[in-house]
């Protein structure tokens, strides 16, 4: 056996999964496609916004949350429809989906403190959806901007793994791509896969997928923590969900390249199940990026923060000083013929 457990993935799932199994005592091999330069992966550069529920942020600016409503909010959201029969295919979201609502109502705040995240005081207002607790969308503000945004999150995780890895517990292999996943006795018993040719490629931009030589590698469990698919279009068509009709022919990209979703099939081929295919959570990253780091690159504008505003139609915005980002339609409260919500939120100058 060459290590404990192998990570395919060096975004933020697999070096929180590294760092969770260097505490445990255990070694651990990460491989990722990509070169150091993208160690940390999408997290870099995302925005970073953490939930929580109840916190003392949220509390300072008035904001009354509970497990409760965070978990009737979550349920909406989900609006988990496939919860009959023997295994169903919701059966997991559902367990896991409360497990994370009492994490983030519980050790969460702790658990992100004490491994290096720190908060700032802003609590954003992200998927408000339509503004009710039995709808969708968070009810009230749970979107806690941490210091550094994206980078303040992954920045404690990146440098765990690389202290790990001068320690010489966990091993970090760049440029590692899996094509297959080793099973014996329906178990996983390790990982096959190409070493790619050294890139210099900047972070997030394409880079070369020259083989350059093949490697084997046995341990005791694989994590697969290779993200998404939102880089393959392909993909995205393939599974795109029947009730919203054909998938656009043009679609922009919110992630890098190598979110490539390709693991996943791997992953099944091992024996995985895969549930919920046609659920799929993109960003509606709406406006190219003029100067693009990655094929078809869009971006998203964040309204900046405000303590009022107007409607689309030119009425007054009620909303309390919040920071919120809005989806492809305007906010539940803008909507003609709606008056502005009763919230249990006060702003904040
Ligand atoms: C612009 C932007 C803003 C965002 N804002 C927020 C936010 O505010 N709050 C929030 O909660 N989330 C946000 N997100 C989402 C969040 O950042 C991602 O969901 C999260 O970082 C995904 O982490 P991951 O480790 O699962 O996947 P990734 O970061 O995609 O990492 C997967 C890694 O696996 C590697 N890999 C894939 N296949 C293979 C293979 N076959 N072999 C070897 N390696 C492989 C990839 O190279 C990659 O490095 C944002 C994302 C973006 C892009």
């Amino acid at each position: 056996m060459d290590t404990d457990v192998i990570i395919v993935g060096a975004g933020l799932s697999g070096l929180v999964a590294a760092r969770e199994i260097h505490r445990a005592g255990l070694r651990a091999v990460v491989i990722d496609q990509e070169g150091p330069q993208d160690l940390g992966g999408q997290a870099w550069w995302s925005f970073g916004g953490l939930f929580l529920v109840d916190s003392p942020e949220q509390r300072r600016l008035g904001v009354r949350d509970s497990f409760d409503l965070a978990w009737q909010d979550w349920r909406g959201s989900a609006a988990w429809d496939r919860l009959d029969g023997d295994h169903p295919e919701d059966e997991w979201a559902e367990r896991w989906g409360r497990a994370y609502v009492e994490f983030a109502a519980g050790e969460k705040r702790e658990w992100i403190r004490e491994a290096g995240i720190e908060l700032t005081p802003v609590v954003g207002w992200a998927e408000r959806g339509d503004l009710t607790a039995s709808g969708h969308g968070n009810s009230v503000p749970r979107f806690h901007v941490p210091w550094g945004t994206g980078t303040g999150v992954i920045g404690p995780f990146t440098s765990a793994a690389q202290a790990a890895e001068a320690e010489g517990r966990t091993r970090l292999l760049h440029r590692h791509r899996c094509d297959g996943i080793l099973v014996e006795d329906g178990k996983a018993v390790g990982v096959r896969g190409s070493v790619l040719a050294p890139d210099s490629n900047a972070r997030g931009a394409v880079s070369s997928r020259e083989v350059v030589g093949d490697f084997e590698l046995r341990a005791g469990a694989v994590i697969v923590a290779s993200g998404g698919i939102g880089g393959d279009h392909e993909l995205v068509r393939k599974f795109w969900p029947e009730r919203l009709g054909t998938p656009p022919r043009a679609m922009v990209t919110g992630v890098p390249a190598y979110v490539d979703g390709r693991m996943i099939g791997i992953a099944q081929q091992a024996g995985a199940r895969l549930v919920n295919r046609d659920r799929m959570w993109h960003y509606t990253e709406g406006v190219r990026n003029w100067n693009p780091v990655w094929p078809g690159h869009a971006i998203r504008i964040l309204p900046g923060r405000r303590r009022s505003g107007s409607t689309h139609w030119g009425g007054a915005c009620r909303l309390p000083a919040f920071r919120a980002t809005t989806r492809s339609r305007p906010c539940a409260c803008c909507a003609p013929g709606r008056t502005s919500p009763s919230t249990t939120i006060r702003g904040s100058s």
